[in-house]
């Protein structure tokens, strides 16, 4: 934080340019109180402002305590989480451009006072998106999100109509109160369209178009700034974004939607790494905003602290367990013992027949393999040479499509070598499966099968089956995910080989086989929440068959699996959330990891790894250490030390990355207000590490408060 003088008072959350050093920086009046003379600095040093930003409110109370709190908790500095939170254009436009932007052609903005006649004209026009009726437990939930504080665990199976209670509730706000302001927050870029499709049919008749705003980094930067001014203005009613939107500037926020809570992708892994689900709960309690968490696999952080407030729990779970309307039931999941299926079979012949049957009946199915490419690694069998990256501790990935081996950490590409470069032998073979061999070899395996059901000319009966792929690789262009997805709606494609992105929100309706070909591995990783992701994962895959009421009957999703008899697969199969989560927190709570603990992680990258190990090893000592411990956390260091622990630093799991090493530690408390305080204090530690000699070569180290991959 820095001091300047303006020549006339300022409030406090306006925004200002700053001179910095030569430079002139956007900047945030963050106390407009004090008065120089009486401060230590002198007066005389302390420079002017160049400039206010004219025609922006400032920015309120509210949201400067949310930044503080996230520049605490998450252990960065104030001006750089403030300035991350702010459009990238506010910072760089000057006053004279920022006017001019703001005058441009006049955002038919909404003056609530002119909503009811808006309302009145463009229902006549655009005939309003009729509601759907209602079910007894869409009703029921809403009826307990009306008169409860909350926050809310929503905790809906796949179609039992999550986004319609989510509609009702805005729209019974934005009804109640002419000034509310909702936030609506999805995972992925990916999801949006479609969210804000819905949202728009149902409220741009009852409020105009301007009313609803998209928040998200797939917006160009002049989007985002006019987004972002009418959330500030209070003109956009609605916000949809991704994560980065918890920080979107509602001066009327009163309800936010986190829909899939449990995603991954609401933990930011650059800069603050802020949890965008964790921030909208303390904002909710903020700004006296309800919060509603939406998931049918919630984390289990959210599901622990939804269980009875009699036995502690802090949110109200609402439960919705029925797939609405015409949806059939749940899907039925069977379970394929590989043990006894031949060896090195990538397709167990019963899957196999399952597929060639819905193909024959004109359906379609979903091949579900979480790694893309043709063969993670390459082989010479002679020499033993692997298709290491020479940047990485990883293998390169052999892509056949374009002949080349890729590194999926650090982008290095080269050609596919002709022979082993160590010995050679010309013989060298893949290792492995993924998502592109995946595609070819179901292409040769059904060569003889013919199509049935055309749905479309270009696609008429008796032609080979077709089989496409969506993935990274193959959806790298803007717009090839959409025109791919297109293709498997109109019926174009029969079996759709994909990764997790395609297990995410897309609803295909003639989909009635989803096959997990192997996903074993998550069983046994080091990382505890791997289970979680792939139970949640596979409900999630689960859940895209079986949307087509007319087909919903014969809907399957097979598990290839060399443990059919684990507990996972087990509760899987009966669709049971509650059992899985309640197996695992035992395991959790018997091991005493979050959420019956909290942890932090400092992650050091360094020239090389004994210099990264060295600097954490030395914060360690530091913490361990009386002398050291009492200067950085004074008499609080006895009572800290008996409730920290820290581990000793150990290479990251891919240790090298773009020829840097990297380490980490592992921090842990039974108490987050203890792990908190420990932290704040740790900071000075830290660099005080980062300055000796054994630390030279250290590039730079960051704290990760509550990381969710370990
Ligand atoms: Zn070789
Ligand atoms: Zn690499």
């Amino acid at each position: 934080m820095l001091t300047y003088r303006s020549p006339t008072n300022l409030p406090t959350g306006a925004l200002v340019r700053v001179p910095l050093g030569k430079r002139d920086v956007l900047g945030v009046v963050w106390d407009a109180g004090s008065d120089a003379s009486t401060g230590e600095i002198d007066p005389g040093r302390i420079r002017a402002i160049s400039g206010t930003l004219e025609g922006i409110a400032p920015l309120s109370a509210h949201w400067q305590q949310l930044v503080s709190f996230t520049a605490r908790y998450y252990q960065r500095s104030l001006g750089e989480v403030a300035l991350a939170a702010l459009p990238p254009q506010l910072r760089e436009l000057s006053p004279a451009q920022m006017l001019r932007r703001l005058r441009r052609p006049a955002a038919k903005t909404l003056p609530a006072t002119a909503a009811q006649d808006v309302r009145d004209s463009d229902a006549a026009l655009n005939a309003p998106t009729r509601e759907p009726v209602l079910s007894a437990e869409q009703c029921e939930v809403l009826a307990q999100v009306a008169v409860h504080p909350g926050p809310f665990l929503l905790f809906g199976a796949t179609g039992s109509g999550k986004t319609e209670v989510y509609l009702q509730c805005v729209q019974d706000l934005l009804a109640a109160d002419p000034h509310a302001q909702a936030l609506i927050m999805v995972p992925e870029i990916n999801l949006t369209p479609q969210l804000e499709a819905r949202f728009r049919a149902r409220f741009a008749p009852l409020y105009g178009a301007d009313a609803l705003v998209s928040l998200h980094s797939g917006m160009t930067n002049p989007q985002r700034l006019k987004a972002w001014i009418s959330a500030h203005g209070g003109s956009a009613r609605i916000v949809l974004g991704t994560r980065m939107a918890v920080f979107a500037s509602m001066p009327k926020l009163r309800l936010i939607v986190v829909d899939e809570e449990h995603d991954p992708s609401y933990k930011s892994s650059e800069g603050a790494r802020y949890s965008a689900r964790d921030l909208a709960v303390y904002r909710g309690q903020l700004e006296g905003a309800k919060v509603v968490l939406g998931s049918a696999t919630p984390s289990l952080e959210s599901w622990y602290l939804s269980r009875p407030a009699s036995e502690g729990g802090r949110y109200l779970r609402l439960h919705m367990p029925s797939r609405i309307g015409q949806l059939a039931a749940l899907p039925l999941v069977r379970r394929v013992d590989m043990n006894h299926q031949p060896r090195r079979a990538v397709f167990s012949l019963p899957l196999l027949a399952a597929i060639r049957q819905r193909i024959a009946r004109g359906e379609q199915c979903l091949i579900f393999l979480n790694r893309r490419g043709y063969a993670p690694v390459l082989h010479c069998a002679d020499c033993g040479w692997k298709s290491e990256c020479p940047h990485c501790s990883a293998f390169r990935v052999f892509h056949k499509i374009d002949r080349t081996l890729r590194c999926h950490h650090c982008g290095f590409t080269e050609r596919v070598p002709r022979a082993c470069p160590a010995c050679g032998n010309p013989d060298i073979a893949p290792i492995g499966r993924g998502t592109e061999q995946l595609e070819e070899h179901l292409t040769a395996l059904l060569s003889d099968v013919r199509r049935a059901g055309s749905v479309t000319a270009q696609c008429p009966d008796g032609e080979p089956v077709r089989v496409a792929r969506i993935d990274a690789d193959s959806t790298r262009l803007k717009g090839s995910l959409e025109s791919q997805l297109a293709a498997v709606h109109s019926g174009e494609v029969d079996v759709l080989v994909g990764t997790q992105m395609v297990a995410k929100g897309h609803d295909f309706r003639r989909i009635t086989l989803v096959a997990a070909v192997n996903p074993d591995g998550a069983l046994f990783s080091s990382d505890f929440r791997a289970p979680e992701r792939l139970f949640g994962l596979l409900m999630q895959a689960a859940g895209r068959s079986g949307r087509d009421p007319a087909l919903g009957a014969q809907s399957e999703v097979w598990i290839q699996t060399f443990q059919p008899t684990h507990p996972l697969y087990a509760a899987l199969k009966k669709h049971d959330y509650p059992g899985f989560a309640e197996q695992q927190l035992a395991e959790r709570a018997q091991a005493a990891m979050p959420p019956f603990s909290a942890q932090a992680l400092v992650r050091a990258e360094a020239r090389t790894q004994e210099a990264a190990q060295a600097l954490l090893n030395l914060a360690r000592e530091g913490a361990l250490d009386a002398t050291q411990g009492m200067a950085a956390w004074g008499t609080d260091w006895e009572a800290l030390s008996t409730l920290i622990t820290v581990y000793p630093a150990v290479p990251m799991s891919i240790a090298r990355i773009a020829n840097i090493e990297r380490a980490q530690m592992l921090v842990e408390s039974p108490s987050r207000a203890a792990l908190q305080k420990f932290l704040a204090g740790w900071q000075s530690v830290l660099h005080h590490a980062r300055a000796q000699p054994a630390c030279k070569g250290t590039i730079r180290w960051a704290i990760d408060v509550d990381p969710v991959a370990i």
